[in-house]
């Protein structure tokens, strides 16, 4: 496809021209152009990635709004991706009141993109990893926010370097939260609506106490737990502090280049799946342990794979 931007016009702060190149990915506008420009994102991280998942009704979207706002405040400029597992247009009875990110369309410093499943060719997952990649690049904060956890359609674990998991009280979501496999994956995990006080101090008691039943290691810490109100903005400091604290450990003994690199490969897990199914992912397994491989999500953007895959 002819005229994509470059990194340094996207870096420029035009949204039309970010809204271009998204639009390429979405459309699958397979290109050696899009190639150039994804390789070139990948190459260039500029800001840290914050992932905020928790059922519907949560606060997500109201925390996410706060979020951009304080970033505003600091002159940070700020990319967000909203990832919803079913169409926003139809306005399911899922998601139907559920507050909408909102920003002000003439401030140049903030980009919000929807991407709903049902409203795709398919590969969301793919599509979110090329959209954050792209942000990655252009902005100093980004913000991927999914309902749901563990369906691969909206699972974003894969594509934060820092995991928020919201939790509200009063709601049984602390009793899920206690499931295992759940308590394990979110870097910090934020009770929201502390303003029902006496609700959220119960529900940050439950998940501490769940936490304690995880092992914490130098890999892993145990995530911590914050009470935030978005609608009377407080605990904030807090919150910030620990995805600041977290964000320092990360960039300890190489921790976020390995967390990126395991985001790259399930980038290339996903492309390859979608465009050639499990066979072709089979396929691609073994051409990466033979002669030539492994290859590299760059050779796969590059089309080298493809081409390879198809002859
Ligand atoms: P999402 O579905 O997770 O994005 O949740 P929303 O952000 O749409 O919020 C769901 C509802 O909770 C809305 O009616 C919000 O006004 C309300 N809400 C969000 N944050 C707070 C909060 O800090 N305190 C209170 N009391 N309500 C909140």
């Amino acid at each position: 496809m002819s005229g994509l931007p470059t990194l340094d016009e996207l870096r420029g702060g035009s949204k039309r021209a970010l809204a271009r190149a998204l639009a390429a990915i979405e459309t699958h506008a397979e290109s050696e152009a899009l190639a150039r420009l994804l390789d070139a994102a990948t190459a260039a991280p500029r800001a840290h990635v914050i992932g905020l998942t928790g059922p519907p009704g949560v606060g997500k979207s109201t925390l996410t709004n706060a979020l951009i706002a304080r970033a505003r405040e600091r002159h940070e400029t700020v990319g967000v991706i909203a990832v919803d597992p079913s169409s926003r247009r139809s306005g399911g009875a899922l998601l139907g009141d559920r507050a909408r990110i909102a920003t002000d369309p003439s401030d140049r410093g903030v980009f919000v993109r929807s991407m709903a499943a049902r409203d795709r060719l398919g590969g969301l997952a793919e599509q979110t990893i090329a959209a954050m990649v792209l942000m990655r690049a252009i902005h100093d904060l980004v913000l991927v926010e999914s309902v749901g956890i563990g369906q691969s359609e909206s699972d974003i674990s894969f594509v934060a370097d820092t995991m928020l998991m919201c939790i509200q009280p009063g709601s049984g979501d602390s009793l899920q939260f206690m499931k295992a496999g759940v308590m394990e994956w979110p870097d910090i995990v934020v009770v929201t609506k502390s303003d029902m006080e006496a609700a959220a101090r119960r529900a940050r008691a439950d998940v501490e106490g769940a936490l304690t039943l995880v092992a914490g290691s130098a890999e892993r810490p145990r995530a911590p737990v914050v009470l935030v109100s978005a609608t009377r903005h407080q605990g904030f400091v807090e919150l910030e502090q620990a995805i600041a604290d977290h964000r320092a450990w990360l960039r300890e003994a190489d921790r976020l280049a390995r967390r990126r690199r395991v985001q790259e490969d399930s980038w290339v897990a996903e492309a390859i799946r979608y465009r050639f199914g499990s066979v072709g992912r089979a396929v691609a397994d073994g051409l990466a342990a033979g002669p030539g491989g492994p290859f590299s999500r760059e050779q796969f953007v590059n089309h080298e794979l493809m081409r390879r895959l198809r002859s």
